[in-house]
């Protein structure tokens, strides 16, 4: 019991606390991404906080699209949202909304507002709202439209919406201090005049709410008892509490701030994925070299491996980045007991086993995941002729080099041990076969004791080999090294991804289909492509390599 006390975080410290007093006796949390781009892992992040403490504590979780913007918001943003959020296992059952449903909610507040003597119209310029707002050590200077009366504040903002003023022409402003230590609660504007078509709305309104104002009204109409958001909105948390008092909402919903989530080594401001996405750099926003969602699944990412992400990142009021590496390490935890450990040759050259009868095959028996008796086992064929890593022979050994080089003998995986006789290569030097002898003696399984050897190799045995393109891939821009260089230019990596047009797998392939993922032994986790995978042509994407440089803290 005590255990769990300490490892609550400070946002569920505050709601054991809104519970106890209460102030609240229920939860109810959303999450509002503005649909302006797809989401990415910093979001997950913000979905999986909220969806969780809605189901920590019993209580529910809103889906709502944050449209009060017109200007950069699309359709096709909101149905990748949807399925994102999905796909992450986060289920808003039937309350999924659209901040553009309460136009008509929000524009009675600001009348409400006005009646009070809290809300102005004022006539000013966006310039010259600027230079009265005053500065961080200087108070501002109240606008001289501060003090109109109810009467001739109602008939100008029914105006606004009745589009009689162009755009900028007129703002509605909150009344509140212009002498405030807080610059947003310096009289800010609430509604401007904008004459754009919004995606849900259409041409309805010529007037729209600032997310200031729209923010803690969406949250209020919904019941949200916990609004959580990341720190930059730290400073605004006066003005929502401000508005939800003015409004005399009977349980007026409370702001959270948390410290956003930063990656090393990866891109993750929308602002900049855009960027890549526009100019063509990456193949859209699921390529998988970028941290959208959309992208982590189409690399073969699991929900499962981005939750335990995300728990183990936990919660702070603190910003940090955290180590791609981490990302990385939660995949291959996920993965290594559930996928099969399967043979693959990405850089193939031909192993021949001179002492191998030719046209003789035998079915050679091999546990899927050894680690794991669940998933079975197969037969691989074992023939004459094999593929191996070209990175598996060496004319001339380098010290510690346990592979293939003449005179020396390995394991083949699963099968025998081959000792090499010979090589040969081509006019330009490239090898392009290695000879070997093998002993039937050492046959895997067989507990075969004789002598030992130092490596082990995997292989494909080349009849029986399926063909399919490999992709590998690094990052595409470190954020940390600076995403722009001196002149400008995007600081891209030329390494971001390498295609490798014929790989050789196994039969035990076969079926392989998109989203379908394996550990091909020695070369990491790979993931069957879903956009370019045909009838024809398998495609995998490399979801990451078995090595780490991560190392999990002790707890
Ligand atoms: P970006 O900064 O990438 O453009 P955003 O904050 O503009 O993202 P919204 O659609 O406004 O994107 O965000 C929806 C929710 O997700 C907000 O509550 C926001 O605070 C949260 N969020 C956005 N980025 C992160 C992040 N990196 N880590 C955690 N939460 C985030
Ligand atoms: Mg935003």
């Amino acid at each position: 019991m005590e255990n769990e006390v300490i490892s609550k975080n400070f946002i569920e410290q505050m709601i054991d606390k809104d519970l106890a007093e209460g102030v609240y006796d229920t939860v109810h949390t959303r999450f509002p991404p503005e649909p302006n781009g797809y989401l990415h892992i910093g979001h997950a992040k913000s979905i999986l906080l909220n969806y969780g403490l809605a189901q920590k504590y019993n209580g529910k979780f809103n889906m709502r699209f944050d449209d009060t913007n017109p200007t950069k918001e699309k359709v096709e943003f909101v149905e990748s949202i949807k399925a994102d959020i999905e796909w992450l296992g986060a289920d808003w059952e039937d309350r999924l909304f659209f901040a553009s449903d309460y136009f008509e909610a929000m524009y009675e507040a600001a009348v409400k507002l006005i009646k009070k003597g809290k809300a102005f119209v004022c006539d000013l310029t966006a310039e010259e709202i600027r230079s009265y707002r005053g500065t961080l050590t200087e108070p501002g200077k109240e606008s001289p439209y501060r003090n109109r009366s109810v009467e001739e504040n109602l008939e100008l903002f029914e105006a606004m919406r009745a589009g009689k003023y162009a755009d900028g022409e007129k703002v509605l402003r909150a009344k509140i201090d212009m002498a405030s230590p807080n610059m947003n609660m310096r009289d800010p504007v609430i509604y401007r005049v904008a004459h754009i078509s919004h995606h849900n709305t259409g041409d309805k309104w010529c007037i729209y709410p600032m997310y200031d104002f729209a923010h803690p009204i969406e949250d209020a109409i919904e019941g949200i008892t916990h609004s959580i958001c990341t720190l930059e909105f730290e400073d605004h948390r006066p003005l929502y509490d401000w508005v939800v008092k003015e409004l005399e909402y009977p349980v007026p919903p409370r702001q959270i701030e948390f410290a956003k989530l930063y990656l090393t080594n990866v891109v993750t401001g929308k602002r900049y994925i855009k960027k890549l996405v526009e100019e063509g750099i990456v193949d859209g926003w699921d390529d998988p070299r970028l941290v959208s969602i959309a992208a982590l699944r189409r690399r073969g990412f699991t929900p499962e491996s981005i939750r335990m992400f995300v728990d183990l990142c936990g919660i702070s009021k603190s910003q940090s980045s955290v180590d791609y590496a981490m990302l990385e390490y939660c995949i291959r935890e996920d993965l290594k007991l559930k996928k099969p450990r399967l043979m693959a040759v990405l850089d193939p050259i031909k192993l021949v086993i001179d002492n191998y009868p030719e046209g003789q095959v035998e079915y050679l028996d091999a546990a899927n995941n050894l680690e794991n008796e669940d998933l079975g086992s197969r037969k691989i064929p074992f023939c004459r002729e094999l593929y191996i890593e070209r990175e598996d022979f060496m004319e001339e050994p380098l010290k510690k080099y346990f592979r293939l080089f003449p005179g020396n003998e390995v394991r083949l995986m699963h099968a025998y041990f081959v000792k090499c006789e010979s090589f040969v290569k081509d006019e330009s030097g490239r090898i392009t076969e290695v000879h070997c002898t093998y002993d039937q003696e050492t046959k895997a399984g067989s507990g075969f004791t004789g002598r030992k050897v130092k490596g082990t190799i995997h292989w494909v045995p080349a009849p029986y080999a399926m063909t399919a393109e490999v992709r590998l891939y690094e990052n595409i821009i470190d954020e940390e090294k600076g995403v722009y260089n001196e002149d400008g230019s995007l600081n891209l990596n030329p390494n971001s991804l390498t295609i490798v047009e014929q790989a050789y797998l196994e039969p035990a392939f076969e079926g392989a289909k998109p989203y379908d993922s394996y550990q091909f032994v020695r070369n990491g986790f790979f993931c069957v492509d879903a956009r370019d995978t045909t009838e024809e042509k398998l495609v995998f994407n490399r979801i990451v390599s078995l090595k780490s440089s991560f190392k999990l803290p002790k707890a």
